[in-house]
C-alpha cells in the first residue's frame, strides 16, 4: 500500500466505524446484525465491518480491508470480514457509481422483507431512493452469507438504491458517503413503518402517488 492509499483507506475505515456505531445506537442494527462497507475505486480496496463483532464501541482498528476478490488485505488478529462480504462486492461490481453499502435488519422493513412484498409509491420520502420503477424491490430469497444472496441483489440494484432482502433485511447504497447510505436505510425503515400502519388502518387500501413524483428530485 502506498502512503496515499494508506491515508485514504484509514479515512474510509474511520467512516465505516462511525456509521456502524451510529446504526447500532439509532436502532437500525441491533444484536450484531447488519454490516457496512466503503470502497476506494482507485485501489480496489474495500473497508468492511468485521463479522460477529458488537457495533456499540466499534473502532476503525477493527475494520477489515479486503480486495474485490474477497482476499483479506488487512485485519486485526482474530477478526474476519463480514460474512456478507460477497454481497458488498456484488453491489460494487453491479453499480460502478457507488462507494458505500449499508446492510441492516431494521424491524419494520423486515416485515415487508419477510412477506417478500415490494413497497409501492406511498410517500414523497421515496424520492431519495433512486427508484427507477417506483417501488422498493425485493431480492430473491437466498441463505445469509452465501454467493446466492450476493447474486440476488444484482438485478434489484439496477433499479433502486434500496433493496429488501427476502426474509432477512435491507441493503442500501450510495455514491457519496456511507452516512448517506445509512440515511437511505433510515428512510426505508420510516416508510415501512408508515406503510404498515396505513395498511392496517385502511384495511389494505393505501393510495399511491404518481411514480413520476418519486422519480423527480
Ligand atoms: P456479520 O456480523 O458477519 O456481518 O453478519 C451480520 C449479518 O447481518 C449477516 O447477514
Ligand atoms: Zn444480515
Amino acid at each position: 500500500m502506498t502512503r496515499e492509499v494508506f491515508y485514504l483507506i484509514d479515512n474510509l475505515k474511520r467512516e465505516v466505524a462511525v456509521i456502524a456505531r451510529e446504526a447500532e445506537s439509532n436502532g437500525l442494527c441491533r444484536h450484531r446484525s447488519g454490516n457496512f462497507s466503503m470502497v476506494d475505486r482507485a485501489s480496489g480496496l474495500i473497508c468492511v465491518t468485521p463479522s460477529g463483532v458488537d457495533r456499540v464501541n466499534m473502532t476503525e482498528k477493527e475494520i477489515v480491508v479486503i480486495d474485490m476478490l474477497g482476499n483479506v488485505v488487512e485485519a486485526c488478529e482474530g477478526l474476519r470480514p463480514s460474512s456478507e462480504y460477497l454481497m458488498h462486492i456484488a453491489a460494487y461490481e453491479t453499480r460502478s457509481d457507488i462507494c458505500a453499502v449499508a446492510h441492516t435488519h431494521s424491524p419494520y422493513a423486515l416485515v415487508f422483507a419477510m412477506l417478500r412484498e415490494s413497497i409501492p409509491s406511498v410517500t414523497a420520502e421515496m424520492l431519495h431512493l433512486n427508484l427507477r420503477e417506483g417501488r422498493i424491490p425485493v431480492a430473491d430469497y437466498a441463505r445469509a452469507g452465501t454467493k446466492e444472496l450476493a447474486d440476488s441483489v444484482r438485478e434489484p440494484l439496477k433499479i433502486s438504491d434500496a433493496v429488501l432482502l427476502a426474509s432477512h433485511g435491507v441493503m442500501t447504497v450510495d455514491g457519496v458517503s456511507l452516512s448517506e447510505a445509512l440515511l437511505k436505510a433510515s428512510y426505508v425503515e420510516e416508510i415501512s413503518m408508515a406503510y404498515l400502519n396505513a395498511r392496517l388502518l385502511s384495511g389494505g387500501n393505501v393510495p399511491l402517488i404518481p411514480i413520476e413524483d418519486i422519480k423527480k428530485y
